[in-house]
């Protein structure tokens, strides 16, 4: 009878084996957690490294036995503020880091990936600071469990003013926002209305937020202490020339008055004609589906963020690590753009990765001079695919990927590969079998392959001839597409 499985058979399927964990450890800057397993008794208890284990519930459920929910919502605020003095206090971390490490992750890519750092510690620390630093410390408030009085009552308003803020961009396709009617663990608070973005805005845009485009958060609580709805002064406004009076906005010849990015109107107002769905997922937070059946070649939505020069995006890189460049920055092929969606971001944030994708992204020409990235399905959508809108958002670094392990032997597997030469990876969980990468991407540090370098340090010396211009989604750089009626033409 073996003691440890073979690290492939660790996934979360009632024929596996993680029946429970049962603690964490901390072991060379790395998280261990005490896996009780299915059908062995206790005394084969075996302590994993995280990268092991992929039973994302398992490990939700684990989380939720660390806190306590009723407090722990207070206690964000006062722990986010002392990151920087908690790299080496290893209570901390394994009682308070961790867990809210573990709702955090379901953040990036909807928790399609994983990301494998030997400093894992330094490497949570850098992710908690841009969730403080970026304002998206609300997705952190997911484990109270609120009663159905106040989902359903916030759920109506925030609703309603979603739709409100909609009628602002007539061409967005509708989101309807769907919760389960049993919510067993965790409530995951819905994006805030103040910080999503319904269309591409410049950095000058950016930049006259206050007056124009980006509405104040309000000052009323919602669900789990969070503030996800509008200043009420954005819904009230009753002044024609306001231009947060967002009935103007149905005529175009008011849209000067939004002053947002210059769009051709003529192909604006019909572009995409589904309607998408925001869905609740446990371990994976909000993911975003089509919310009826489309045929191939439909465009879905466009991707939404502030656009800046590619160089932000390196330096995010070089500051924080992958965790927040690969979830918050998409490359504008033909420019020297990408559009940064780390404070303000669109629903396209709430696709996951798939290496067999069901929709893919093209370029459309928009009227002004960064084109539109359009998310379209490249297969039908039904019920047979749950209506999954999925996106490769790693293909930029399949070749290099691949290069590697042309060059290094993998007898074990590539991910233990890398893992015993103790280098950085991300990990792919898109559980489409045989056709899944594994691998998704190989850190770029020059101190790549040395166990003892911090994540801080690695990330000081990545290889300059890594320039990270945002995740590659569009498919062919060189056709600038157009959509006419909810099809390209
Ligand atoms: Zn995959």
């Amino acid at each position: 009878m073996a003691k440890k499985k073979p690290a492939e058979e660790v996934v979360d399927t009632e024929e596996y084996n993680v029946d429970k964990i049962v603690g964490n450890a901390i072991e060379d800057r790395t998280l261990h957690y005490k896996v009780k397993w299915v059908g062995y008794s206790e005394e084969y208890d075996s302590s994993e490294a995280e990268w092991r284990i992929t039973a994302d519930k398992k490990v939700i459920d684990f989380a939720l036995t660390v806190i306590v929910p009723e407090t722990y919502v207070d206690t964000i605020p006062t722990v986010l503020s002392q990151l920087e003095s908690y790299a080496n206090d290893n209570e901390i971390i394994q009682t308070v880091i961790d867990p809210l490490s573990i709702l955090a992750l379901t953040t990036v890519q909807c928790g399609s990936v994983m990301f494998v750092d030997n400093d894992s510690i330094g490497s949570k620390l850098f992710f908690l600071e841009y969730l403080r630093d970026c304002k998206q410390e609300y997705l952190l408030h997911s484990a109270f469990l609120p009663s159905d009085e106040v989902i359903d009552q916030d759920l109506k308003r925030y609703s309603a003013e979603l739709r409100y803020r909609l009628f602002a961009f007539p061409e967005h396709p509708p989101v309807r926002i769907l919760i389960p009617e049993e919510i067993e663990k965790l409530f995951y608070p819905p994006p805030l209305l103040s910080q999503l973005l319904f269309e591409p805005v410049t950095v000058e845009i950016y930049d006259r937020k206050e007056k124009h485009l980006f509405a104040p958060q309000s000052t009323d609580i919602g669900f789990n202490k969070t503030r996800p709805f509008l200043h009420k002064s954005y819904l009230n406004v009753k002044k024609y020339d306001d231009p947060r009076y967002f009935k103007h906005f149905f005529f175009n010849n008011a849209r000067r008055l939004y002053n947002g990015m210059p769009r051709d109107v003529s192909s604006r107002d019909c572009r995409f004609l589904c309607s998408l769905l925001l869905e609740q997922e446990l371990g994976r937070g909000w993911v975003l589906r089509a919310g009826h059946d489309v045929e191939e070649e439909i465009p879905l939505i466009m991707m939404a963020g502030v656009i800046r020069p590619w160089q932000d995006a390196n330096r995010s890189l070089a500051r924080v690590g992958e965790r927040v460049a690969f979830s918050s920055f998409i490359e504008i092929p033909g420019t020297d753009h990408c559009l940064d969606r780390r404070e303000f971001h669109d629903f396209t944030k709430y696709i996951p990765h798939s290496c067999y994708p069901t929709c893919a992204v093209r370029l459309v020409r928009s009227g002004n001079e960064y084109p539109d990235l359009v998310v379209y399905s490249k297969v039908k959508l039904t019920e047979l695919n749950n209506h999954t809108i999925s996106l490769d958002y790693y293909k930029g670094f399949r070749k290099e990927v691949n290069r590697y392990f042309q060059k290094n032997k993998h007898p074990d597997g590539k991910v233990i590969h890398l893992f015993e030469k103790n280098i950085d990876f991300v990990r792919c969980l898109c559980s489409m079998g045989a056709r899944c990468r594994n691998v998704l991407y190989i850190d770029r540090s020059l101190k790549a392959g040395n166990p003892k370098a911090e994540k801080k340090h690695k990330l000081e010396d990545i290889d300059p001839q890594f320039q990270f211009r945002g995740m590659t989604v569009v498919d062919d750089p060189k056709t600038l597409w157009e959509i006419n009626y909810g099809r390209f033409v």
